[in-house]
């Protein structure tokens, strides 16, 4: 049997944290047996603008390389693989369940439902349906019409016994029929809902294995209700704990922002990721510049090996130890049965240590070309790069070392890249440095002097050089050291100052300290 998974997100403009590690633990699972991954878009006809509500999930799946054999885009031997253009097949479906006798048409008014509803619930019972609107012959039909009814089509649900079912991570689960409502599968205008198109699709897609989340566990009875009264054969099921938020049980939400960022990890990774959004000048979309969505971390350079290795782990896990999985390793160790039964909570400081480490693992070569787009986001670099721009930004990455957790944090060295006369100064960092203390200015000038005069400008000829002049001065090395720093960075923070200076070059180094002098 080919393994045949799929992901079936409804177009909702942005890729969820926890919707990712549903489509993950799909891709693993079916591309590590050779088979295939199937995206499926679950739009309704109502649904207006599906494409632009897609883009973002699409692009996701991509900077995360998630790539799908079947679905939007690609195509493929099943499609339409949009939902919205399947409502033949559902109608099909919809016929071939009245002529089985498993649903049936139902005239009775939403009202007339409402008020059976509240009665259940006045006399503390479950509330069935009395199915007295249920057509049961044409005669049936015409009378209720007659009364200027509309139809619906709702399954004819058991009412009595057990339905026991093997879930591959829930293992054995019971449902009582008597829970189970005769739930409408085609509304009164013929759109099919969800339960009944995603059976059919499932069928018609030959998907050898349901995984998705925990919610949908109690769709899973009239889902399987359906597949049997149309003669399917049985998907297997898995069902995903969900991802919980920080620090609860609760699932992991979009819209409670708010909330979580009283959590101090997640609002930490929130200012980090801001920080670096402003320096872009990025317009930041409020709605998915939030660590829930997948585009929040693409934005300030996550690499998408750290994100989904993660990911792995929110749910899943080898043995009590290994974290650190390839993808290749990924593909090659996933299994459902050893997905957790429980909900996993996101955990902000975790996932940062994963990128941080990868980042730090990541070759120079490729470190240099993951920061460099920011660099030219910034409008720091050309795009194209003009072709000296690798030496000198492999110089800062090295020198900044594990200062770059995310690529974004490049732009902690846009100072590199300022046109020396354009160089601004921290104001504070100037007047503790520089204005404020009585020989600083003097021990500047006199340091530039040195600086001109050094034969080879480099970092260690350049230490030596401040350490002699501290000598002859009789000064602490804190009387000149941070204030070269302010008048060459700006700032009054960075790393090795020395080779700072190494990778300015003098003709800058001697610029920036006049500039600095003359303010
Ligand atoms: N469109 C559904 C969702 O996003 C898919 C559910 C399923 O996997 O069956 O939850």
């Amino acid at each position: 049997m080919t393994v045949r998974t799929r992901f079936a997100p409804s177009p909702t403009g942005y890729l969820h944290i926890g919707g990712v590690r549903t489509a993950l633990f799909n891709w693993l699972f079916a591309k590590g047996q050779g088979g295939q991954f199937i995206l499926r878009v679950d739009d309704t006809d109502q649904q207006r603008n599906v494409e632009a509500a897609l883009a973002p999930i699409l692009h996701g799946f991509r900077w995360l390389g998630l790539d799908w054999d079947e679905g939007p885009e690609v195509g493929g031997p099943r499609a339409p693989y949009y939902q919205s253009q399947r409502a033949d097949k559902y109608q099909a479906a919809a016929e071939a369940l009245l002529a089985a006798g498993a649903a049936y048409r139902d005239f009775a008014s939403t009202e007339e439902i409402q008020a059976e509803r509240e009665q259940a619930q006045q006399a503390s019972e479950q509330f069935t349906y009395s199915r007295r609107w249920m057509a049961e012959n044409d005669a049936d039909i015409a009378k209720f019409e007659a009364e200027g009814r509309q139809c619906v089509v709702r399954l004819k649900m058991p009412r009595e016994g057990e339905l026991v079912h093997h879930d591959l991570i829930r293992g054995e689960v019971r449902f009582q029929w008597a829970r189970e409502q005769d739930h409408v599968v085609q509304r009164a205008d013929g759109s099919c809902l969800y339960h009944l198109a995603t059976v059919v699709d499932d069928q018609d897609m030959q998907i050898s294995h349901v995984i998705r989340a925990e919610e949908h566990l109690s769709n899973t009875p009239r889902q399987i209700f359906i597949a049997n009264a149309l003669g399917y054969p049985l998907p297997e099921f898995a069902h995903l704990p969900y991802v919980a938020e920080p620090g609860s049980k609760n699932k992991l939400s979009k819209r409670k922002l708010e909330k979580y960022l009283k959590n101090r990890d997640f609002a930490q990774l929130k200012q980090h990721g801001e920080s670096i959004a402003e320096r872009l000048n990025l317009e930041i979309d409020a709605e998915v510049f939030n660590p829930v969505i997948v585009d929040f971390y693409e934005q300030i350079g996550f690499l998408p090996d750290a994100l989904l290795n993660y990911l792995l782990l929110l749910g899943w896990s080898l043995d009590d130890h290994t974290e650190e999985f390839s993808r290749e390793e990924m593909l090659a160790q996933f299994s459902l049965d050893r997905v957790n039964k429980a909900p996993a909570s996101f955990d902000p400081q975790k996932l940062f240590a994963f990128q941080d480490r990868a980042m730090q693992k990541l070759p120079i070569k490729q470190k240099v070309a993951r920061v460099l787009p920011f660099l030219q986001q910034a409008g720091a670099i050309a795009d194209p790069p003009p072709c000296d721009t690798a030496p000198y930004l492999t110089k800062i990455v090295e020198a900044a070392g594990d200062r770059i957790k995310i690529a974004g944090d490049i732009l902690d060295y846009l100072d590199f890249y300022t046109a020396d006369d354009q160089l601004e100064y921290d104001e504070k960092a100037l007047n503790k440095r520089i204005r404020k203390p009585d020989d600083a200015v003097r021990l500047l000038t006199e340091f530039r002097e040195k600086l001109a005069a050094v034969e080879q400008f480099e970092g260690e000829s350049l230490e030596a050089t401040l350490k002699t002049f501290v000598e002859e001065k009789e000064i602490k090395i804190g009387q000149i050291v941070h204030a070269v720093r302010v008048a060459v960075t700006g700032k009054a923070v960075g790393f090795g100052l020395f080779e700072t200076m190494a990778i300015l070059g003098r003709e800058r180094c001697l610029a920036r300290i006049e500039r600095a002098l003359a303010q």
